[in-house]
Parts: structure tokens; C-alpha cells; sequence
């Protein structure tokens, strides 16, 4: 029976993963190389902002089911799976960079190298096809002196977790996916996940090392594939007067082999999976020969769809020279602070370069915005602040704190009140009437 778990990585997955394992009774084990970090975790406070993480962190730690190590030895040693969910970054031609996965399955195979009895392997991180079954295979028998499949057991069960909901989404996921070297190795994963899930089991799909690699790909890569197309449709929409693309959505997502979720139009997507994993399997296609057209097209749709909010702000106040605008929102999307590929980066940038002075706020991203930029921006302390004296707002990113803002809100406080929206979360019939208004998809009528 399976009685304790440890997890190398403690990002978004990783000290997710752990907290909530711990939550279901596990022992789990967080391993990290850093030592402040580990003590940061094990005070509590996690590195990061995730709803409900800091709560069931400190329960697992007060319950003594959970601990952040970094002596990896010691947690392979008193668990009986081991889980990789570090990083996968891309390198600077798109490609995966899988050296870090390198390095922790070596780190494993040493750590397992004395254990008696089998121990099991499983990659969590997101890694092009192949992976498991070739690079963290043989760097764990390399530093164990053990065999697949004999010593220890190998599978790939890809994370779907969304940043913001990942608690959530760890005890509810749609489905598990198990990638198995051999039989053994997935059956006791299946166990292992069968005794997390319990009576809300979600349908457990078992299936090649490769293929589950390529599921999460797929996954990733259609999603993003939604958001370009409804943002291609919206760019449609906006030359075209009495076009809504908030109502085209809807008309479209009731049919339901098309669904509603990810028919939001808005300034593109960011953050560390979608740009990085279509980017990974786009340069792991054409490394197979194949020209991945749509999917570069993806890529295309969205590197522009960011800037758009730049140029609604234009058409709206004309040049931004010495002009203020402020921006709304930095993290890649709410409930997060993670600011990796935001589309609120790309717009500081591009309003920087065009001699505009920037006024940002968010309810919980500065922190990391500010080591990007320092004195080069404004950093308010509230909407209101952040709106005082602008010439321009560009609504970037849709915290529920902004949904609730009125036309008032921007017209008393802005030097010439002007909104562009760009995730689609004011009424722009009502909005439009009150002052200068753009939103993404909104064909207006002309005035
Ligand atoms: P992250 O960058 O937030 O965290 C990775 C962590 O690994 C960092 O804390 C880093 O310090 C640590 N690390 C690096 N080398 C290590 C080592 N040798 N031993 C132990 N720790 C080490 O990454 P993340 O967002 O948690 O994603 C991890 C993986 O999961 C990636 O492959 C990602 O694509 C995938 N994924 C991420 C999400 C998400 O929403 N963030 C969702 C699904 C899948």
C-alpha cells in the first residue's frame, strides 16, 4: 500500500500536488534545492499566489502529513512513488528545454540507488513525446544501477491543472491519464489514484508512455487553438458594425460539439503552458519533418492579439505620446500572480516604446511586475489610483474587482475619460454612451 509520496518541483504543480496529497492522507514530500524557499514553505507561506493553497499548506503542516525537504534521499527513501513536476521551460529557439527534467531524474536515480525494494517514477511536468520513455529512463538507471521495469517502475501522467484553480482542479480533474512503462508501474498508479480521488474517481485513461506525453500537447495545443480562432473571429467582428463577438460566442457554444469555454475573446493568451507547449510541439513536429501550419498560426493570431489593445487605444485618443495610460490588470489571467508571457507585459513594452507614461495596478502581480520594471512605470495602490489623470485605460486582465467598475468610476477620475476593453467585461452599449469606448470584437456603429 502506497503511504507516502514525494515530489520533486515546488511551483504551481509541484507544491500543489504535494499539499493536496497530503490533504487525502499521504505523506508527501515536497523537494526543492533551495533552502530558504524550503523553510519559507514549511513556515507556511507558499512562494507564489493560489487560492486555498496557504490554508491546506498550513493544515497539512500542523497534521505533520506534509514537509518541504531538500533531501531528495530522505524523501524517496520514506515514500514509495515519486513524481517530477519541474519546469519545462522553452529554450530560445521554442524548443523544449528538458535539462532540468535531466538533472531531477538523475537526482532520483541517485536517491533510489540504495533503496531497498521498487520505487516509482512518474513524470507530472509536460514533455514532448518520447521523454519518459527515453531521457528520464536512462538518467534513472544510469544513477541507480537499477532497470526499468525491474527496480523501479516508470509512467507519465500529465498535469491539467489551471493556474488559479489548481487546488480545485487537483481534487476534480476531468480525467487521469496514466502513460505506463509496464503493467506494474501503471497499476499502481491507478491504485494510488483510485485511493486519492475515492468515491469521485474521474475516468482513468492507461495508455503508452508517448502517447500520454502527446495528450497533454494536444490538450494544450487546442485550446490555444480556441482562443486564436475566437480572437481571428473578434478582429472580424470589430470591422463590422453591430457585431458583438460576445454574442457570436454564445450563439456558438450552445451547439455543443462546439462548447462555450475558451470562446473568450480577449487580448490573447500567456502565462508558463499555452505559448510554451504549442512552441515545444511545433519545433517537435518539424523535428519529425512535418510543417505544423495551424499550429503556427496559433502563435501568429496571438503574438498580435496583445498589441490590439494598444492600437483600440490608439484609435481612441489618437497618438500615446506623453500621454498616460493606465492598465488594469498584469497577471496573465485572474486569481494568479504568475506574470510569465502576460499580455500586459507585451503592452507596457509597446506603450514604453511609443513614449507613453504607464500607470498599472493588480490586485495581486505587482510585486513581480516591479522587478521587471522598476521606476520605468507607475504602480498604484487601487483602480482609482491607477486611473487618476489618464488619458487612456486598457483593461488588460478580468479580475471580478474590475467587473464591477461603471462608467463613473473612469469619468471622474481620468483626465479624458477613454476605455478600452480587453477581456470583454463592460456593457459597451452602456459604456459607449458614456465616454470614449473600444472593446475587443465590438463592431461599433460609426458615430
Ligand atoms: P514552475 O516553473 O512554477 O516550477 C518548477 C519548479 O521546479 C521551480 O520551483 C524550480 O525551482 C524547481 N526545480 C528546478 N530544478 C529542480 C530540481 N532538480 N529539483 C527540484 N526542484 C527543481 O513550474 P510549474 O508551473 O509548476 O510547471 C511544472 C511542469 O508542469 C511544467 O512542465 C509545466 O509545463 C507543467 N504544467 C504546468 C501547469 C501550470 O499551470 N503551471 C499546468 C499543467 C502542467
Amino acid at each position: 500500500m502506497i503511504k507516502g509520496v514525494s515530489v520533486t518541483g515546488t511551483g504551481f504543480v509541484g507544491l500543489v500536488s504535494a499539499v493536496c496529497f497530503a490533504e487525502r492522507g499521504f505523506k508527501a514530500y515536497a523537494v526543492t534545492h533551495d533552502e530558504d524557499k524550503a523553510k519559507t514553505i514549511n513556515q507556511g507561506e507558499p512562494p507564489f499566489y493560489e487560492p486555498k493553497l496557504k490554508r491546506l499548506l498550513r493544515s497539512s503542516l500542523k497534521s505533520k502529513l506534509f514537509r518541504c525537504t531538500t533531501d531528495l534521499k530522505e524523501a524517496a527513501s520514506n515514500s514509495e512513488i515519486t513524481f517530477i513536476a519541474v519546469g519545462t521551460p522553452s529554450r530560445p529557439d521554442g524548443d523544449i528545454d528538458l535539462s532540468i527534467i535531466k538533472r531531477s531524474s538523475e537526482e532520483i536515480g541517485e536517491a533510489i540507488a540504495e533503496k531497498r525494494g521498487y520505487h516509482l517514477v512518474v513524470v507530472k511536468s509536460t514533455v514532448v513525446p518520447g521523454t519518459t520513455g527515453g531521457l528520464v529512463k536512462d538518467s534513472v538507471e544510469k544513477h541507480s544501477g537499477k532497470k526499468a521495469g525491474d527496480g523501479f517502475g516508470l509512467c507519465m501522467s500529465p498535469e491539467f491543472l489551471r493556474e488559479g484553480k489548481a487546488v480545485y482542479d487537483t481534487f476534480h480533474t476531468d480525467r487521469v491519464v496514466i502513460g505506463e512503462y509496464d503493467r506494474k508501474s501503471g497499476d499502481i498508479l491507478h491504485k494510488f489514484y483510485r485511493r486519492f480521488y475515492g468515491k469521485k474517481t474521474p475516468p482513468i485513461l492507461r495508455m503508452s508512455l508517448a502517447s500520454a506525453e502527446m495528450v497533454k500537447y494536444a490538450s494544450n495545443a487546442f485550446l490555444a487553438a480556441k482562443i486564436s480562432f475566437i480572437n481571428e473571429i473578434a478582429r472580424i467582428c470589430e470591422a463590422t458594425a453591430g457585431v458583438d463577438v460576445a454574442e457570436v460566442a454564445k450563439g456558438m457554444g450552445y451547439d455543443k460539439r462546439i462548447g462555450h469555454l475558451f470562446l473568450e475573446a480577449g487580448l490573447g493568451f500567456g502565462g508558463s503552458c499555452f505559448p510554451k507547449d504549442v512552441r515545444a510541439l511545433i519545433a517537435y513536429a518539424q523535428r519529425k519533418r512535418y510543417p505544423p501550419l495551424l499550429l503556427r498560426s496559433i502563435l501568429d493570431v496571438n503574438e498580435r492579439q496583445a498589441f490590439h489593445g494598444v492600437e483600440l487605444a490608439e484609435q481612441l485618443v489618437g497618438s500615446l505620446k506623453g500621454k498616460r495610460v493606465a492598465l488594469l490588470g498584469l497577471a496573465f489571467k485572474p486569481e494568479t500572480s504568475d506574470i510569465r508571457e502576460a499580455a500586459s507585459l507585451k503592452i507596457i513594452d509597446r506603450l514604453l516604446g511609443l513614449g507613453a507614461e504607464v500607470a498599472v495596478y493588480d490586485p495581486v502581480a505587482m510585486p513581480e511586475v516591479e522587478k521587471l520594471y522598476g521606476k520605468k512605470i507607475m504602480y498604484a495602490g487601487s483602480p482609482r489610483d491607477c486611473l487618476k489623470k489618464a488619458d487612456c485605460c486598457i483593461l488588460v486582465t478580468e479580475w471580478s474587482e474590475f467587473k464591477k467598475l461603471k462608467p463613473g468610476d473612469f469619468t471622474k477620475v481620468m483626465r479624458n475619460p477613454a476605455v478600452v476593453d480587453g477581456r470583454k467585461v463592460f456593457n459597451p452599449n452602456v459604456f459607449s454612451k458614456k465616454l470614449r469606448f473600444a472593446a475587443v470584437g465590438w463592431g461599433h456603429q460609426p458615430s
